[in-house]
This record gives C-alpha cells, structure tokens and sequence, in this order.
C-alpha cells in the first residue's frame, strides 16, 4: 500500500527514475498516530538529504497520500542518518530521549505560528512557559478545536527550550501513545527480571519537560488515568514543566477523574479559537512566502473565505493549490485554484434567490416582457404568470410580503397572498400533469437548479 502511494506519486508529478529511485523509494513509515504521520527517511547510506526531500517533495507526497487516504495526515519527516543510524525498533524502544530530541519536530516553532485575536492569548502563554518552564504557569493546559494549533505550540515549547539548553530532557507524547506504551508494558513480561513498568515509569518521570498532546484520548480509562496521575505528580513535585492539550476545557471533560481534573486546573488554562480571517490570510501569505512564490490577494482572499474552521485544512488547500500548479507546469489562477480545491469547496456557492431573478424568469417563461409582468393589466395571459411570480416569491423566499408587494409593483399585500393563494389552490385541484403543476416544476428547476 505504501509502495502504491509512492509509485502514485512518481506518476502524479512525473518524478524521474533516478530521483524516484534516490529520493523517494527510501521514504519509510516510521510511524502513525492519529492524524500524525512520521517518516522515516532511510538515507543511511547516501548522506542526508532530509531538507532537500522536505522541500522538493513533502507537498507531492501529502497530496498523494490525501488522495490515496482521503486523510489528511500532518507530516513529519525523521531522517535514519540524522538520529545517527540507530535502528528504528530500538530508537522507538529507547527509555531516554536522545541528545537529538526525536519526540520534538523542528518544524513547529514559535517563529511559524502565526499570532492572531484567536490564538494570542495561548501563544503568550506557551512563550512564557518556554522562556521559564516550570516556574509559572504549571501545568498549562491548551484546549480547543481540531487543527487550530496545539500541537504546534507545545512542540514549539520544545523546541524554544532545547535551543537554549540542549541538555534539558523534553518529552513530547500524545496520550494516545502514552496508553499504548502502558499496555505493551504490561504486556511485555520480561525473562530477564526487569520490569517494563519500571522502564516505563523511568522515562516519564525522569524527563524536564513533559508535553502531553490530545489528553482527552485517556479520559474514561482508568488505568490510565491513574499512571498519569502518578506521573504527573512526580514531575509536579519536581517542578517539572507539564503542557497539556485537549479538544476541550476540563471542566467539560466527562469521566475525568476528578482529582485529576483539579489537577489540570492548578496552573493556567488558555483557548485556542477557529482562526479569524484577519489570521487566515496572514497565514496563506507566510505560506506563499515560504514557497517563494507570488500569488494573487483575490486568490488567497478564495481560499481564505471557503477554508474557515481549521488552519490544517487551510494549509492543506493552498499546498494542494501549489502542488497542483507544479504536477500541471501551469501558473497559479483563480481556475486552478478552483479546480484544485473541488472537492473541499462547493464551486459556486448556492445563488440567493432574489424577487427580480424570479420576476425576470417568470416574465420569459411565458414569454411576456416584464413590463407586462409588473403592470396592471388583467387579461389572463399576463394575470396568471403575475400570480405564480406572487406565489414563488413567497415560496422560494424569505421576504415578508411588504417587500414583495414593492418588487411587484403592487398596492396592497393583500394582492399577493390572493395571488400565492389562488395558485396554491390551482396546484391543490390539479395533478402533477396539468399545466400549471409543470410550470411551476419547471420554473422551480430554472430558478433553482440543483
Ligand atoms: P491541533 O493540534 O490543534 O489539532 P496543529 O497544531 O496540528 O493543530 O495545527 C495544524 C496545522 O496548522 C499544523 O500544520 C500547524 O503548523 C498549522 N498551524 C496551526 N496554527 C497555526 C498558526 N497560528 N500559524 C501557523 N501555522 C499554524
Ligand atoms: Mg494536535
């Protein structure tokens, strides 16, 4: 499966043998959490080549895997040469973090994130715990929605403080692992006397800096709950830094346990809330700029207005926006833009019906000028298309009777509930093939379509 999406990708940006064979077919899974992919790049051999391929080809290889997938995995590239040619299985069982920090990605940094109204309050947060981990703000607690930036903070957080001091032990994790290396420590009996609990236990409680990422994946587990618990004490006591992050606050976390809940409320809790469009666009722009290219306003303004909710759906509309104008050797246009994103935005959104769309389309279907349509005349060829116009206007929308009188020329409103009526009536005497019915069927469609 993973040598399809890769043979995909060759194809997808006609990606020539010898880099395929070179760059591409040395890429590796190394692991998978959630929505957290890592490769691994086996470069072992050849010298390290981890910023040319992140650069070259990490935005072909998210869309193709999203293509593949139809998930949207939040990359992070390992290089074997970089961590110094351990084996993955032992560098994955290693109780320490090495010197080189694996557990933290380089590639979220306080430098990167964008600050905005939304986030400003958790950035300033996560910079003072950076600047003085385990003094002030313990534990700092980030909640808020999907895709809009924890993960980011926290391993910024690791980042900032293993640039100053490459000593300090800083271990990010998401609870979802952390309950996993629980189970495989019980699990793991071991012949030789040691216990994997221990070891366990040893990791976490020996570190400077714990980043606890996705809490929420632990609540209702009480085994779980509880080895947190301890850990969290231990390193609490110790004045270790602790960061925490959850989708949402504590106090609305059901099935916390509770003393662990006082717990997480003991330091400081900030939000994190859906980018606003002011952020959007700035964060689009240091996309544009990173990529070293030019892109027009409108076409971010495009992006920035249909990508709302989520900054990783956002990175990943204007990466698929910039892949695709490499894979098609075309220039970035509105038209790409649109065609890139088909699937993650609605092409045109719906038209909003108005009285005059309606007015103008009645007055063609019978064939009559609008003029007509809007006078006063009552010979029936013109009287009749009048009232359905009363009817579909009251039907398909939402102006109160007021307004339509006014678009329709008319006097009184009563004129218009007696015309809406008097069709109401004519469709409920008739069945679907008399020749209103039809009219009106197909008015709707060419009012309406879809
Ligand atoms: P979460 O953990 O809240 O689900 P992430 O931290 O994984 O979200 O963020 C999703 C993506 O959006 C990441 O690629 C991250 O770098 C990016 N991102 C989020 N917030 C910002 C920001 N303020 N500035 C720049 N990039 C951001
Ligand atoms: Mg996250």
């Amino acid at each position: 499966k993973w040598d399809d999406i890769l043979e995909k990708m060759k194809v997808n940006f006609d990606i020539s043998d010898p880099a395929f064979n070179t760059f591409i077919k040395i890429l590796k899974v190394h692991s998978i959490s959630g929505k957290n992919l890592t490769i691994l790049i086996d470069d072992a051999k050849i010298g390290s080549n981890k910023s040319f391929i992140e650069k070259r080809y990490s935005a072909f290889l998210q869309v193709t895997i999203e293509e593949m997938t139809n998930i949207k995995y939040d990359i992070t590239y390992i290089s074997k040469n970089e961590i110094n040619t351990t084996p993955v299985e032992t560098f994955k069982n290693t109780s320490l973090p090495s010197k080189d920090h694996p557990f933290i990605s380089t590639k979220y940094t306080f430098d990167n994130f964008v600050v905005g109204d939304n986030n400003d309050y958790a950035h300033a947060a996560s910079l003072k715990v950076a600047e003085e981990p385990g003094d002030i703000y313990n534990p700092l607690f980030i909640y808020g929605g999907a895709g809009l930036g924890k993960t980011h903070l926290m391993h910024a957080i690791g980042n900032y403080i293993i640039d100053r001091d490459n000593t300090q032990r800083v271990v990010y994790v998401t609870s979802e692992s952390f309950v996993n290396e629980i189970v495989e420590a019980i699990r793991d009996k071991k012949g030789d006397g040691s216990n994997s609990m221990q070891e366990f236990r040893n990791k976490y409680r020996n570190v400077d800096v714990l980043l606890i990422d996705d809490i929420q994946f632990i609540i209702g587990k009480e085994t779980m709950q509880q080895e947190f618990f301890h850990t969290f004490n231990h390193l609490y006591e110790s004045q270790k830094q602790i960061v925490i992050s959850s989708d949402k606050h504590p106090a609305t976390m059901k099935t916390l346990e509770e003393r662990l809940r006082s717990r997480f409320e003991m330091g400081l809790t900030v939000d994190i809330k859906p980018p606003t469009y002011e952020t959007r666009m700035a964060i689009l722009r240091r996309k544009v700029q990173e990529e070293n290219l030019s892109i027009d306003d409108s076409i971010l303004d495009f992006i920035a207005s249909n990508v709302s909710s989520n900054i990783r759906e956002l990175q990943g509309a204007i990466t698929k926006v910039i892949a695709f104008s490499k894979l098609r050797h075309n220039d970035i246009t509105m038209d790409l833009a649109k065609q890139a994103l088909s699937d993650m935005i609605a092409p045109d959104k719906k038209k909003e019906i108005t009285i005059d769309y309606i007015i103008e389309t009645v007055a063609d279907h019978f064939n009559i000028s609008t003029n007509d349509l809007l006078s006063s005349k009552r010979s029936s060829n013109i009287s009749h298309p009048r009232q359905i116009c009363m009817y579909l206007c009251c039907e398909l929308t939402n102006n109160t009777l007021d307004v339509i009188k006014k678009h329709l020329n008319r006097k009184d409103h009563s004129t218009i509930i007696h015309g809406r009526d008097n069709i109401k009536k004519l469709l409920e005497d008739t069945d679907a093939n008399s020749k209103v019915a039809k009219d009106i069927d197909i008015l709707i469609k060419k009012i309406n379509p879809q």
